[in-house]
């Protein structure tokens, strides 16, 4: 059954223990089924504050993260396999479901030349073993495809389709993100289409970040796609009305993109139910 969550970047830029309580309560008030946490720092995160503040709530939670350049893939395997294996311990520990995003490079990173053979190698086989790990977790393992200004590992659907084949794990789903695919896809159907069942979670985000519905993407597009594959994952808005500096340098969101984080929200959220429903995915 699919499930509606927003990124938790929306209400706060960190996940202390005030800022976890406020978007929580933010997620909750807005009617969501669940959050998804930023799991950037995890020397930071308190893992039982977390699923207790999300058992208050009565909300379920994913988590995601770029990874940080000391455990970057694929200069430093070791480094990025460990720091991911602590990073799902932790998601698991606070009852999360699914650990997403750019787990397989660092946000902001580009080398000036595309990968190589070696390089997509090295991460496919770095993540075959996290997803081992994650597996007896019972936890979920996202790649999400993120545009050419924050990395040059991963761009389409087509290039994360063919990283799942070569990870190839039962437990490992692409992770489609809207904005992304306005900058890098030639549409928004055929991509979810020829993901079919392998989509597993999509950051449903406008083309400037702001209030879905008010910008570029071409949404009944996005949601014919879905419906073609009977899509049941997840349907997450993320957006960065707070922003974290560990983040900053990637999103390049200078400027306010929706009035506040409650109106982006209720009407993103108003808009994508709609037309959610009107695809009879939900
Ligand atoms: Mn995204």
């Amino acid at each position: 059954m699919t499930r509606f969550g927003a990124h938790a970047f929306i209400w706060q830029a960190s996940w202390d223990r005030d800022a976890a309580q406020a978007a929580i309560e933010g997620a909750a008030r807005a009617g969501l089924d669940f959050i998804e946490i930023p799991l950037l720092r995890p020397e930071r995160f308190d893992a039982d504050l977390t699923r207790q503040l999300l058992d208050d709530a009565g909300l379920a939670a994913t988590c995601s993260l770029g990874l940080p350049a000391d455990a970057a893939l694929p200069d430093r395997p070791d480094q990025a396999v460990a720091f991911l294996e602590r990073v799902l311990e932790l998601a698991h520990r606070a009852g999360a479901t699914a650990l997403s995003g750019v787990i397989y490079g660092t946000l902001g990173v580009t080398p000036g030349r595309p990968p190589t053979v070696d390089e997509l190698g090295t991460i496919a086989a770095s993540l075959r073993s996290v997803a081992g790990t994650a597996r007896t977790l019972g936890l979920k393992l996202g790649v999400e495809p993120v545009n050419r200004y924050e990395t040059h590992l991963l761009n389409t659907a087509e290039q994360g389709l063919e990283l799942l084949d070569a990870i190839d794990a039962p437990n490992v789903f692409l992770h489609l993100d809207t904005y992304h695919m306005n900058i890098e896809e030639k549409g928004f159907e055929g991509p979810i289409r020829a993901a079919g069942d392998r989509l597993g979670y999509i950051h449903l985000s406008e083309s400037d970040r702001g209030t879905p519905g008010t910008g570029n993407v071409h949404w009944d597009d996005v949601f014919a796609g879905l419906a073609n594959i009977g899509y049941d994952g997840d349907l997450v808005m993320e957006s960065f009305v707070a922003v974290n500096p560990d983040i900053a340098r990637a999103t390049c969101l200078w400027r306010p993109v929706a009035p506040d984080s409650d109106t982006l929200v209720r009407e993103g959220l108003a808009f994508l139910r709609e037309k959610a429903r009107l695809a009879g995915i939900a």
